[in-house]
């Protein structure tokens, strides 16, 4: 894939495309659920990742096998998976970026799934959800 901005893929991280495309969809699901913001922290894996995100009570069974149908649901719908550029200055309208680092360029590198999420990411994506597989919460 080739870019035309001075971000950096994160080769330290060595994300798992699937696992961490999963996440994008999963960040977006959460926030329309519970308007907690996005995972302030994860460690994505082949096999299993964890994402954090900031609650005060524990999910019920329910809302756990809600977010994964519905997370499911959004794999299944086969979303073409997509980079666009953004000013830095028209990304700070649309995104929140505080989570950029500091050497990112003027360039913003947003990742979109279909209509369903967009967001500022320098990482590896699928190229469509169904690549992803089945998402499960363990
Ligand atoms: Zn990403």
């Amino acid at each position: 894939m080739e870019t035309n901005n001075n971000q950096e893929i994160k080769s330290s991280k060595q994300y798992h495309p699937q696992m961490h495309s999963a996440e994008h969809i999963l960040n977006q699901t959460m926030v329309r659920m519970f308007n907690c913001g996005r995972s302030f922290s994860n460690h994505i894996e082949k096999k299993k990742s964890k994402c954090d995100y900031h609650f005060d009570r524990n999910l019920s069974r329910e809302e756990i096998e809600e977010i994964e149908s519905k997370v499911n649901e959004v794999i299944q719908q086969d979303l073409v998976v997509k980079e666009e550029f953004y000013s830095i200055n028209e990304a700070e309208t649309k995104f929140n970026l505080s989570k950029l680092p500091d050497d990112a360029g003027d360039k913003i590198r947003v990742i979109k799934i279909g209509e369903y999420d967009a967001c500022p990411c320098s990482g590896m994506h699928v190229t469509h959800t169904n690549k992803i597989g089945k998402f499960k919460l363990l």
